[in-house]
């Protein structure tokens, strides 16, 4: 596997010559987009609804293969305009190479989730602003995609797009989130992702750490050794009785040892499925496996962690990042409810276990708006951490629309409190909907407001898919008057995007700064 660093990675495309640049921006075309690939020019520009692709190539020369559009002669040349859609995101990764995704590798990465499609060169700002942490731009959770209608194709197309118009060459990662079956990672895939999330957590029991010795011994009873080519008496002889962890030892009891298994033993045999499956499917060594137990009831006790590493890595998988349960909670949008010293140890330890049964690094869900616990993060972890956010871009688009165009913004706010108590059911939050004001009784500033409460921040994160699709919970079919207000939103962020973009990137940048490390870093590079 090739590791580069993606700025200049050679492939044939470079910036455009001076005949080419001249066509592109004649044609309206963006210059920071601007990329020679052969004789030819290509580049986005901006129209009514969205991006085009526009190539140009002197008269002799052929344009780039692959790019579809509608052809025209222009400065002695022919002048390709198409759409951005799939064919054409699909045409520009293969032409320019610092447009596919990557693999993240260790040290600092950040990923940003883009519910609209439209937030990546507000992401990419951020990230130039605070130099040393990999972007993982594609990012979006199965449940996400399920909500908005959208498809994992439409998240990396969308964040090609973003990067080829930012001009971009520095790499990013696309991160297909909370997959729970096979289906979804075979979607991802076919995407073209190369770093896949795996959620097993519909498959762990409910056992509570307080949980009697009798309930305990009969969830163990229920492990299912042959499917974990693993039997009782070989498992018990498997751990030691202590591990040598640099945070200081840590004990590992054997009652723990079995719930640890009575909880996880499923989880780990669906990973390893998942993870056998994504090998032959891709290649070992060519796509990175995060596993992610973050939305569980109750926190990821270290000896959980040890039991995963320890099964998983015996199965075969080689996973490169894992987001436990920490202690507190971490709801959508805001900032860290707990014990903050609880949990500046608790990722102490996650981290030690991580390097000792590793190595692979610590991802941070929900990891938005959690301004009070980063440097605790960046410290614990020395650095070696993925913080991953998603609904929060999504929040900074309706704060411009609470700006620009407040009855839109009434609307979303009536949408999103009808469809609240569908809407949570899935998330951590722990807004009530009694006390948060009718749409009517607000005024400007009042809606402009709702991104700055937390309640009310909260019912609006996790009410997106109503809003965006017009859909009050899975399953249900869209009407037609609210599919429009995602169209609306789409379109007014665009009319709006420069806007958009600035406010994206300080909020991002605020999320980036306690991890920027200004001696930068290498990316991984391509799979
Ligand atoms: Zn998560």
């Amino acid at each position: 596997m090739a590791v580069i660093r993606a700025a200049g990675a050679g492939g044939d495309a470079r910036a455009g010559s001076e005949a080419g640049a001249a066509a592109i921006l004649a044609a309206g075309g963006l210059d920071t987009s601007i990329v020679e690939v052969g004789a030819a020019s290509i580049a986005l520009r901006p129209a009514t609804s969205g991006w085009e692709v526009i190539a140009w190539a002197p008269m002799a020369e052929a344009v780039p293969a692959g790019i579809r559009g509608a052809a025209s002669e222009m400065h002695d040349g022919r002048l390709l305009v198409g759409p951005a859609d799939h064919n054409n995101a699909l045409a520009l990764r293969t032409l320019v190479p610092w447009l596919r995704p990557g693999l993240i590798g260790s040290g600092t990465s950040a990923g940003t989730g883009d519910r609209l499609g439209l937030a990546t060169p507000g992401h990419v700002r951020a990230f130039r602003a605070n130099a040393g942490i990999v972007p993982v731009l594609a990012q979006q959770s199965a449940r996400e995609l399920a909500r908005t209608g959208r498809t994992f194709r439409d998240v990396l197309d969308a964040a090609t797009f973003g990067v080829l118009a930012s001009g971009w060459r520095d790499g990013y990662g696309a991160d297909a989130d909370h997959l729970k079956t096979l289906a979804d990672v075979n979607a991802a895939i076919d995407a073209g992702f190369t770093m896949f999330t795996a959620d097993p957590i519909d498959l762990v029991p409910d056992l509570p750490v307080d949980a009697s010795d009798t309930v305990t011994a009969a969830a163990f009873e229920a492990v299912p050794w042959p499917a974990l080519e693993d039997a009782p008496v070989s498992f018990e002889a498997r751990y030691p009785d202590w591990l040598d962890l640099d945070s200081g030892p840590l004990e590992l009891p054997r009652r723990a040892l079995r719930a640890a298994a009575a909880r996880f033993g499923l989880a780990v045999v669906h990973v390893a499925t998942l993870y056998r499956h994504l090998a032959a499917a891709r290649g070992r060594g060519s796509f990175e496996l995060e596993v992610a137990v973050d939305e569980i009831a109750h926190p990821t006790t270290p000896v959980d962690h040890v039991y995963l590493a320890t099964e998983l890595s015996r199965l075969g998988v080689r996973w490169t990042g894992f987001a436990p349960r920490f202690v507190g909670r971490f709801e959508k949008g805001i900032d860290y409810l707990g014990d903050r010293g609880a949990f500046g140890a608790d990722v102490v330890v996650h981290t030690a276990i991580a390097r000792c049964l590793g190595p692979y690094k610590l991802s941070v869900h929900s990891g938005s708006d959690k301004f009070s616990i980063y440097d605790a993060v960046r410290a614990g972890t020395r650095g070696d951490v993925h913080l991953k956010t998603s609904g929060t871009s999504y929040l900074v688009a309706l704060q411009t629309i609470a700006a620009v165009d407040p009855e839109l913004m009434r609307r979303v706010w009536r949408v999103a409190l009808e469809a609240y108590t569908t809407a949570r059911a899935s998330y951590h939050v722990s807004a009530a909907l009694a006390g948060a004001p009718a749409p009517e009784a607000l005024s400007p500033s009042g809606l402009a407001g709702l991104l700055d409460e937390p309640s009310t921040r909260e019912i609006l994160h996790v009410t997106y898919g109503a809003v965006i699709r017009g859909e009050q919970g899975p399953g249900s079919p869209a009407t037609t008057a609210q599919a429009s207000l995602g169209d609306e939103l789409r379109s007014a962020i665009w009319q709006h995007r420069e806007a958009y973009w600035a406010t994206l990137a300080e909020h991002i940048g605020r999320h980036l700064r306690p991890f920027a490390d200004a001696s930068g870093r290498s990316f991984k590079g391509e799979p």
